[in-house]
């Protein structure tokens, strides 16, 4: 039953001056994710500190995947670099339409070019997902205005 023993053996090699600047990116850390232009921004570098508690990854649909890339800024040559069996990172959006109506979304916070790797690939893609809570603690900045309003630049 319990065939969790999964040892990722990764080289520790990892001279920063080596790697291409797109990869060093992330390196720096203070990693953010913006969503709907800059009105959600989530502090994507605690976010992966929070999934780091032993949760299991979860299969992403193909539909979401594909949705969230497609979305997403891609840096066509940095998909080649990423490990694509590292799992990205969902956090929950929750906003109020004009109507008044809650809206609640899933977004694909970190692993957007794993997940461009996977569909390249034909792979499946796994992501953590954060909590409700978890979603709304990571926000450093959410919209002041309402959902269907911050739409409207697109
Ligand atoms: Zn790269």
């Amino acid at each position: 039953m319990s065939k969790t023993t999964e040892s990722t053996s990764k080289k520790k090699t990892k001279k920063k001056d080596k790697l291409p600047k797109c990869c060093r990116r992330k390196e720096r850390g203070g990693a953010t994710y913006k969503y709907w232009g800059k009105n959600y921004i989530f502090d994507v570098q605690r976010a992966m500190e929070l999934v780091q508690d032993g949760r299991e990854p979860t299969e992403v649909e193909d539909e979401s995947v594909r949705l969230s890339v497609k979305n997403s800024w891609i840096d066509d040559v940095h998909v080649t670099h990423v490990d694509p069996t590292k799992p990205g990172i969902i956090a929950h959006v929750f906003a109020k339409a004009d109507d008044g109506d809650d809206i609640h979304a899933h977004v694909l916070i970190d692993g957007n070019h794993r997940a461009a790797r996977c569909l390249q690939l034909e792979k499946p893609y796994f992501a953590y997902v954060l909590t409700e809570q978890e979603s709304k603690d990571i926000l450093i900045r959410k919209p002041v205005k309402s959902f269907t309003k911050v739409n409207e630049d697109e």
